[in-house]
């Protein structure tokens, strides 16, 4: 990607003509893949003649710029200016935003070139990118079609790992969504600690949940869109004021004399067998590298992970989803009846089957009286996952489970399985979600030709750390 950027500062590479090149790729990728669901061509091609003007003018600033000509891959929950977002779902079907989600601002400043929006679950609800929107297109894994390529952030992990250009692609995350996907798609996964990265312009899943992070092939290109995107904005409030970091100095600098904890309920009966295998000769190659580690136990967060997770995302889902009703935002009827009966229409027409049952199970948990047995509850387990998780990394530079528990399923066995049994896809990545850790997957290889991720967790503010290990298990 270096040596990518150089060509496109040198103008060796003419920008304009590669971003041709990207878009037409792009369209015949989704052809077949469907990991866009609308690709950005007139946007991308305007950026990429002011990034042609710029460097024939010689304008000093454009050297600078740590994207310049990169192309960028946003999920559909991302806001971008005046290109439709929809966050996979059929109400906000053409919901053209105002403006730029900060991370957008950020990422258009360091010149990167916006290709399209990626293909989700609707809103982020799901595992599979299969709970999609009415008249949206299931994404497909890139190593074998027949397959899932994860979720919620399906599309931007199948392009990641397609794309035969220099591609990084932005993700979301509220329980499992970046990790989830770029273990499924044999690509890095970063998501970050919850504040580091600014939600402005996020269409919210839950609000003390969501984080946005990147995609790559590579652990240097994921570490390259992390620090453009990082950084303090005034316009989130949970927004983190916190220095700014090199993260794309890969050296070993943070974890000499690294220890690690092994976590051992993640290695359960559950777990297939490819998996545990794939992971063990990940573990071992970072001691052969001098890394320490140990086996410890860690019950709250496989334990009560998830019913914590569904508790405070639900709840959270269910009152964000109000504001879509067809008046403020993307589809619209003609106004018939009282408000309600509008309301009900527009609402029952357009969100499909998961998130209704999200806003049932969320606004049932909400209801007064239950607030006690079940929100603050789950917040209650939230706050002693976060000190378990906490007197853990006192020991231990970084935690280690698979990232999934199963090796990528078929289409025609995902159809077969209960509301539950998708909702524990996730068990190994709700801990870390519901307390804001940053987690990393790493690709540890194939088994039966199917890839296998480790996952990393670290410490709040502890990202470089694990983009050092995912680097030494890169090499
Ligand atoms: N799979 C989880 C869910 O369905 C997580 C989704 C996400 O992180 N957006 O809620």
């Amino acid at each position: 990607m270096l040596e990518f950027i150089k060509k496109i500062k040198s103008s060796e590479i003419d920008i304009v003509e590669h971003t041709h090149k990207v878009i037409d790729e792009c369209k015949k990728i989704n052809r077949e893949y469907n990991y866009f669901n609308f690709i950005s061509e007139e946007l991308a091609l305007e950026q990429a003649n002011n990034i042609k003007k710029q460097l024939k003018n010689n304008d000093k600033n454009i050297k600078n710029k740590k994207l310049l000509g990169v192309a960028v891959s946003v999920k559909d929950s991302i806001c971008v200016k005046d290109v439709e977002s929809t966050a996979g779902s059929r109400i906000l079907k053409g919901y053209k935003p105002l403006f730029d989600a900060t991370v957008i601002k950020k990422i258009k400043e360091e010149g990167a070139i916006i290709i399209g929006k990626t293909s989700q679950d609707e809103f982020g609800f799901g595992s599979f990118s299969v709970n999609i929107g009415i008249g949206f297109k299931v994404p497909k894994n890139p190593i074998d079609n027949e397959r899932t390529c994860g979720g919620s952030s399906g599309g931007a992990a199948g392009i990641t790992k397609k794309a035969s250009f220099p591609h990084i692609a932005l993700g979301e995350s509220t329980g499992g969504s970046i990790a989830e996907p770029a273990s499924f798609c044999d690509v890095f996964g970063l998501c970050p600690t919850y504040g580091l990265v600014s939600r402005y312009g996020l269409i919210d899943f839950g609000n003390s949940l969501d984080k946005i992070g990147p995609l790559g092939k590579t652990c240097y290109e994921t570490a390259l869109l992390q620090e453009a995107i990082s950084g303090y904005d005034e316009k989130d409030s949970t927004s983190l004021n916190v220095p700014s970091q090199d993260y794309t100095n890969l050296g070993n600098k943070n974890i000499k004399n690294a220890k690690i904890g092994v976590i051992k309920e993640a290695f359960s009966e559950g777990v297939a067998k490819e998996v545990k295998k794939k992971i063990w000769e990940g573990i071992k190659k970072l001691e052969s590298n001098g890394i320490k580690y140990e086996e410890i136990s860690l019950e709250l967060p496989i334990k009560y992970g998830l019913a914590a997770y569904y508790m405070i995302g639900t709840s959270e889902a269910s009152t964000n989803l109000a504001k879509f009703c067809g008046m403020r935002y993307g589809i619209s009827e003609k106004l018939e009846g009282n408000f309600n009966e509008y309301f009900t229409k527009i609402r029952s027409g357009n969100f499909s089957e998961e998130a209704k049952r999200r806003i049932i199970l969320g606004t049932f948990a909400r209801m007064s009286g239950y607030r006690d047995a079940y929100y603050i509850k789950a917040m209650k387990l939230r706050a002693l996952m976060t000190q378990e998780y906490k007197k853990a990394f006192k020991k231990y530079d970084a935690l280690i489970s698979p990232t999934v528990a199963i090796l990528p399923p078929k289409f025609r066995d995902i159809e077969k399985l209960t509301p539950l049994q998708n909702y524990m896809m996730d068990v190994m990545l709700v801990g870390p979600n519901v307390c804001g850790l940053p987690h990393l997957n790493v690709p540890v290889g194939y088994e039966n030709k199917l890839p296998v991720g480790m996952l990393l967790i670290g410490d709040h503010l502890q990202e470089k750390k694990l983009l050092e290990l995912g680097s030494l298990l890169e090499k």
